[in-house]
Formats: C-alpha cells, sequence, structure tokens
C-alpha cells in the first residue's frame, strides 16, 4: 500500500507537485491523469526516490521511506522509453536486478523464465532489444519490472510511443498481468481512454494539484469542478 500525505515538489519557485495526499490500496490500479506540466511525472519520481520532496511523507506498507534511496524502497518504476541495455539480451535484461540483489543463478534462471513467460516472450530471451518491436521491448521492461516482484509498480506513459493496436493490445496484456500477479499499479498517463480502460481508480492532477480521485465512473459522471469537467470533454 502506497500512502502519501502532503507530498510537495519545488524547483525553484515553481510548485511542481502541491500538497498531494493519497493512498493506493494493496493490488489496486490507480491512473492519474492530467495535463502536461501537470506534476504526474514529479509524483512519480519523488515516490520511487529519484526527487527529494520539499514537504510531505511517503509511506509503503506502512514505513515511511520519504528519506530512504530509491534502491531501499520496494517499488520499481517503468519508464516511457522503456531503458532496455542495448548490447544485453533479452534474458540479461530482465535477470539485471535479480543479479543485483545477488539472487542465486538458478533461482535466478527460474524466475527469468518465469517472467518471460508471463508476458509471453518465452522464445526470445537470445534476442537483443534492437531485434523487437515497440510492444516487445514494452514487455521486456515489464518483465524486468516484476521480476524483483515489487510491492509497487510505477508506469510514466509506458504505451505513449505505440501505435494505436499496439497500445490497446498491450493495455489488455497489463490488466491480465495485474489480474494474475496482483501488483500494486500507480500508472500515468494523458489518454483519457486508457486510464478509464486500466484504473480502477482515477486521479485528475492540474497545476501541481490533485483535483479528484475517485471511481473512474465517479470522475465522468460527478466532476468535483469546472478543471475536471472542462479537461474530461477537451482533450483526446
Ligand atoms: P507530461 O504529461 O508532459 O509528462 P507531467 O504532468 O508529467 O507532464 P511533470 O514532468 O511532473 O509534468 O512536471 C511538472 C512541472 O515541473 C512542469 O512545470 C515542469 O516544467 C516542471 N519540472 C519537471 N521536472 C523539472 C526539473 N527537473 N527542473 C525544473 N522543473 C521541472
Ligand atoms: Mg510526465
Amino acid at each position: 500500500m502506497l500512502e502519501l500525505d502532503g507530498l510537495t515538489v519545488t524547483y525553484g519557485d515553481l510548485t511542481a507537485v502541491d500538497d498531494v495526499s493519497f493512498t493506493v490500496a494493496e493490488g489496486e490500479f490507480c491512473c492519474l491523469l492530467g495535463p502536461s506540466g501537470s506534476g504526474k511525472s514529479t509524483v512519480l519520481r519523488a515516490v520511487s526516490g529519484f526527487e527529494t520532496p520539499a514537504a510531505g511523507r511517503i509511506r509503503l506498507d506502512g514505513a515511511d521511506v520519504t528519506e530512504r534511496p530509491p534502491n531501499e524502497r520496494d517499488c520499481s518504476m517503468v519508464f516511457q522509453d522503456w531503458a532496455l541495455f542495448p548490447y544485453r539480451s533479452v534474458r540479461e535484461n530482465v535477470e539485471f536486478g535479480l543479479k543485483m540483489d545477488g539472487v542465486p543463478a538458478t533461482e535466478r534462471d527460474a524466475r527469468t523464465d518465469e517472467m518471460l513467460e508471463l508476458v509471453e516472450m518465452a522464445g526470445y530471451g537470445d534476442s537483443r532489444p534492437a531485434q523487437l518491436s515497440g510492444g516487445q521491448k514494452q514487455r521486456v521492461a515489464l518483465a524486468r519490472s516484476l521480476a524483483l516482484d515489487p510491492d509497487l509498480l510505477l508506469l510514466d506513459e509506458p504505451l505513449s510511443n505505440l501505435d494505436r493496436r499496439l497500445r490497446e493490445t498491450m493495455q489488455l496484456e497489463l490488466k491480465r498481468i495485474h489480474d494474475r500477479v496482483g501488483t500494486t499499479m500507480l500508472y500515468v498517463t494523458h489518454d483519457q481512454d486508457e486510464a478509464f480502460t486500466l484504473g480502477e481508480r482515477l486521479g485528475v492532477m492540474n497545476d501541481g494539484r490533485l483535483v479528484q480521485l475517485d471511481a473512474p465512473e465517479t470522475v465522468y459522471d460527478d466532476p468535483t469542478d469546472r478543471f475536471v469537467e472542462s479537461f474530461l470533454g477537451t482533450t483526446n
């Protein structure tokens, strides 16, 4: 479970994230939606520890992790550009984190097989990232993040580089993986359809603030303010 309490992140005079508080329950798929520059990525970077908050607390499974470095937080981030190691095979990419964690070779192999199977990339262990399609690279990046069995998976517009067909396929895939593994997900997108398809709850950000966080139907039927109403009415 993730709890944010008054999270505030500033860059000089700019308040990128402004007093944001919310909770993501164990196993929940929560989407953050909002216009460009509204602070979505900054929230994820603060949660993963790549950004130091000016104020507020971050708790993971009850433990205050606000001061902990990224590698001491039980969460994993999938970036928009996937950031696979280009000169390593698919297998080496997936097992990288396990190796860093000192997981013994036999266990590592088994876990890597299991993850490649989960994302339906079992035949591709020896391929290099350059030989894969966008969606396949994305699945390898997911497998790499899931291999470490994080309590929380943070995804920052992971599908935005894909064409529509592949994006829809990957959305279903993500749902399937979530149903099967049950990892808690915090998923950033500015694609409304995607947020409504994937999110069990949906947070809308504007200007660094979280303006509404509710079930998608509620956000849609009963927006709390004009911003949410006009944002849902006009984008995409
Ligand atoms: P997008 O949908 O375009 O990815 P976003 O909602 O993810 O937008 P953020 O990247 O969180 O927005 O940025 C929030 C605000 O903080 C923006 O005004 C941005 O210009 C600013 N910002 C983000 N990173 C930095 C940085 N490293 N230094 C200075 N300002 C930053
Ligand atoms: Mg962003």
